[in-house]
């Protein structure tokens, strides 16, 4: 099979609502809704670095598309089409269809079709591009934190880092009881992007992002943008049946600097109304005039964790 067919058998559909040509030209060429303002947003995944050779191609085509919505959650952004740039070691057909199965429905799923693209020979790269919208002025930033603000996360933390460490071999499968594993797993391989939560934040929240490298580093982005600073009760993070069965150590470890979760985090004026876009959301802390992020447990004692979010370039 060569590049065309395999473009037109995995990655060509009839265009889309809103996109008036899409796969199959030299550009995609989009509608754009009056008064809104592009959302854009790329991320690469690369084999061995950002998943196993031996993940299911159906959930890393899912992943691969649901990294990228999570951005445009954390934005406030409805999204409106993707690009798929695309390295392939070889045409391997039961890859493809099962990648290309869980990429559309979670195409389908959020409304966002793939748009174009490049498919080219090598090591095994997958790196896509997201375009959403907003209304103008509306879309979420990191910097509009204000002291007094109270700090929200949706879903659940941990889980993800929980099934990284059964990969690494630190934590026993059997460790995490019955499914726990499979649940784990599922919650790395198959995070849901908190797209309608996102939207429905816009005009609420005063500041937003997706934790994809860990609590302490993301929320870091916020206080550091909005030169704030918080505090944050460790025992008010959401958490799993399955995490909340850990040793308190190693789940403080994967609350506090877990990463690729894709939960939203974000502030908002205390007592302000929340939308329920049926996403379970917790109260976590609040915003401090002090700069810097301070851990405490329930009772308000000082949590000493000396952890770090993940950096692709930390020594
Ligand atoms: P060009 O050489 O003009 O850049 P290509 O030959 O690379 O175009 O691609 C042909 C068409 O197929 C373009 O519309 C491009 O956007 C699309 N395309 C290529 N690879 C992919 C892919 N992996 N997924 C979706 N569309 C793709
Ligand atoms: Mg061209």
């Amino acid at each position: 099979m060569g590049e065309f067919d395999l473009i037109r058998r995995y990655f060509q559909r009839p265009a889309a609502e809103g996109v008036e040509v899409g796969v199959g030209d030299d550009c995609a060429v989009l509608v754009p809704m009056p008064g809104a303002r592009w959302l854009v947003s790329s991320d690469m995944l690369i084999e061995g670095r950002h998943f196993l050779s031996t993940v299911d191609p159906a959930r890393l085509g899912h992943k691969a598309l649901a990294v990228n919505l999570s951005d445009l959650a954390a934005c406030g952004a409805a999204p409106r089409g993707f690009t798929l740039a695309l390295a392939l070691p070889r045409v391997d057909e039961a890859w493809l269809a099962g990648f290309a199965r869980g990429l559309w429905a979670l195409a389908d799923a959020s409304g966002c079709p793939l748009i174009g693209g490049d498919t080219t020979q090598g090591p095994l790269n997958i790196c896509i591009t997201v375009f959403g919208e907003a209304p103008a002025g509306q879309a979420l930033l990191r910097g509009g934190a204000r002291v007094g603000d109270e700090i929200w996360v949706s879903g659940r933390l941990g889980d993800a880092r929980l099934a990284l460490e059964v990969f690494r071999g630190t934590v026993a499968t059997a460790a995490l009881g019955g499914d726990g594993f499979e649940t784990v797993r599922a919650a790395m391989e198959c995070p849901t992007p908190r797209l309608a939560l996102g939207q429905a934040l816009r005009g609420i929240a005063t500041s937003a992002i997706d934790v994809s490298d860990g609590l302490l580093g993301d929320l870091g982005h916020i206080l550091a943008a909005s030169g704030v600073g918080a505090k944050i009760d460790v025992d008010a993070l959401p958490r799993s049946a399955v995490l909340a069965a850990q040793p308190a150590a190693l789940q403080r470890e994967c609350l506090l600097a877990g990463g690729d979760d894709y939960e939203l985090v974000f502030t908002a004026p205390a007592g302000a109304q929340l939308p329920d876009v049926g996403v379970a959301v917790a109260r976590i802390g609040v915003i401090e005039a002090e700069p810097g992020l301070r851990v405490v447990d329930a009772r308000g004692a000082a949590v000493e964790h000396g952890l770090r979010s993940f950096d692709h370039f930390a020594s």
